[in-house]
């Protein structure tokens, strides 16, 4: 995907450092594609080492200040970025179908999701509250504060690239940190416009950076110093190397990978509902979501049976088109590679024994036939030792595997590797509730289709899924984004205290 700055009739990105929009100056760019058409619209510039370390310099210098900002006044900008995305929402939708592929609806949803998060972040004063005891022994008072990090990274993923991005940084900003963005050089444009909204709201330069790049830049930042925390949206494998660099080198990360989300139908399941839930929860955004519904696991023969009866035809009226066709149900996905990744998927399980239900590998579309198009494939008869049950597959192919009973599939789904979502369709309350008890992922649905958490609770899947503690969306953001300072004080204004050095260990007594 790196090329040397040889095309002419595509635009040429920039990063955003210290408040300015800067050309690149490594000579390396990445290819950014119009999923719909297949053509080259934008080349957007990869960092080298050198630019990152200028960009965290001059993030480091904007700091102390933003830092010593009140809260209120931290938050007021946050307020009017807020009021921004909301206006310029039909602008960004169209930035990110551009680009991403999704469909104008799809996008439009994310971008609510996204600004809920900047909802969340203005509650920052009360959620930066410290604790407070009188007392505490010899006219001592203890009390706690959160401060912000200093510099922070982020590096977002490209099938959400607004609410991702807004998830991961406007908190940190709230606390009192500057921010740095590095995403996915698949879709740059909607982080480069939010910088120009954060310019118009008044956030100071060199608080909201914007560095474009790939594993050069990610590998700078996890080794850099002055970069005091790192969080990361990504597949599961960089997340892993995230982590482990990360850490290594002292730094807070929270680092979340992909996943393979299950739908539990139970044999008192509303059939109806579920279907209908399976295919936007599984389809929908061309099934390039983290959440996204990739295995359907009906509980019983008889289940399975009526499930798949009442699904292929529902399957087979799916229509996929560009990304502000109306009547599409999913876009394009990202690139001619994952195109052709999800169809090697497909023919390898054909090959291992699964039977194609609906077969999405050549859709006719008007549109254009160089877009990265895929119909809805459904495969059934699927079974855990296949590679398309063990790996996450990004792209319309999903699965129907079958199980016996509740305990199977409780069982199967643990010994995954991944752990992100899971939901269960049933009309049993014991059923759900052995369910909600036992299963080992992070977030988890009765009859509700995506389980994704709104702004204000946390989010986060287990084992493959994530590594590290820290959080995306909700209060452990704060958590995430601070470091907590205990402070034990006493003034002595009378001669009540003795003047006395103590040598054994200090006791409230
Ligand atoms: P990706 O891992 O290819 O890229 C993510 C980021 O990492 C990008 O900014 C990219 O530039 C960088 N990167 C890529 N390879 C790297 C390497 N070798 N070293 C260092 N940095 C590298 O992921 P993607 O294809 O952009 O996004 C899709 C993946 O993200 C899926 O697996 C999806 O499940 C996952 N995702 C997870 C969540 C979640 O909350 N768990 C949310 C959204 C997406």
């Amino acid at each position: 995907m790196t090329i040397v700055n040889n095309e002419t009739t595509t635009k040429t990105l920039t990063h955003f450092i210290g408040g300015e929009l800067k050309a690149g100056k490594s000579d390396r760019f990445g290819k950014v594609y119009n999923p719909s058409t297949g053509e080259v619209t934008a080349l957007c510039p990869l960092a080298s080492k050198a630019e990152v370390n200028e960009a965290v310099e001059i993030a480091q210098i904007a700091f102390p200040a933003w830092k010593n900002t009140s809260v209120a006044k931290r938050v007021e900008v946050i307020f009017k970025f807020r009021n921004l995305l909301v206006e310029e929402t039909d602008r960004l939708a169209e930035i990110i179908g551009l680009e991403n592929g999704k469909t104008l609806s799809d996008a439009k949803g994310e971008i609510q999701r996204g600004i809920e998060s900047v909802d969340f972040a203005i509650n920052a004063p009360h959620l930066l509250k410290g604790e407070y005891s009188v007392n505490v022994g010899g006219k001592i008072n203890s009390y706690s504060i959160k401060q912000p990090l200093g510099v922070v990274a982020a590096i977002s993923p490209f099938n959400f690239p607004v609410m991702v991005p807004l998830a991961m940084t406007t908190m940190a900003v709230a606390c009192g940190n500057a921010v740095i963005l590095k995403p996915s050089e698949r879709v740059p444009n909607s982080a480069l416009y939010f910088a120009e909204l954060w310019k118009k709201a008044g956030l100071p330069d060199g608080i909201w950076t914007v560095l474009n790049g790939d594993k050069e830049a990610v590998d700078t930042l996890l080794a850099h110093p002055k970069v005091a925390a790192i969080s990361f949206v990504g597949s599961t494998r960089v997340a892993e190397h995230v982590y482990h660099e990360g850490t290594r080198h002292n730094k807070r990360v929270a680092a979340f990978g992909g996943g393979k989300n299950h739908m539990v139908i139970m044999p008192d399941a509303d059939l109806d509902q579920a279907v209908t839930s399976f295919l936007g929860a599984a389809y929908g955004s061309a099934s390039q979501r983290c959440m996204a519904i990739s295995v359907a696991m009906p509980v019983g023969k008889g289940t399975a049976e009526a499930f798949v009866a009442k699904l292929k035809s529902r399957v087979e009226e799916l229509k996929v088109g560009a990304y502000d066709d109306a009547d599409a149900d999913f876009g394009a996905v990202i690139s001619q590679e994952s195109k052709e990744t999800v169809i090697k998927y497909i023919n390898e399980s054909l090959g291992e024994g699964a039977q194609l239900c609906v077969d999405g590998r050549n859709p006719k579309i008007s549109e254009t036939e160089k877009g990265f198009y895929l119909g809805p494939t459904l495969l059934t008869g699927v079974t855990p030792d296949m590679k398309i049950y063990q790996d996450e597959v990004f792209g319309p192919a999903r699965i129907v595997a079958g199980v016996n009973s509740l305990d199977e599939a409780i069982q199967l789904i643990n010994e995954h590797e991944y752990g992100n979502g899971v939901t269960i369709f049933t009309d049993n309350g014991a059923a759900a509730r052995k369910f909600t008890e036992e299963i080992e992922v992070g977030m988890v649905g009765v009859n509700v289709p995506i389980p994704i958490p709104v702004g204000y609770h946390n989010f986060g899947g287990w084992k493959g899924s994530r590594f590290g503690e820290g959080q995306m969306f909700g209060p452990d953001t704060v958590r995430f984004f601070t470091k907590t300072k205990t402070i034990s004080e006493r003034w002595n204004n009378s001669k009540e205290i003795e003047n006395k050095t103590e040598f054994s260990f200090p006791s409230n007594k």
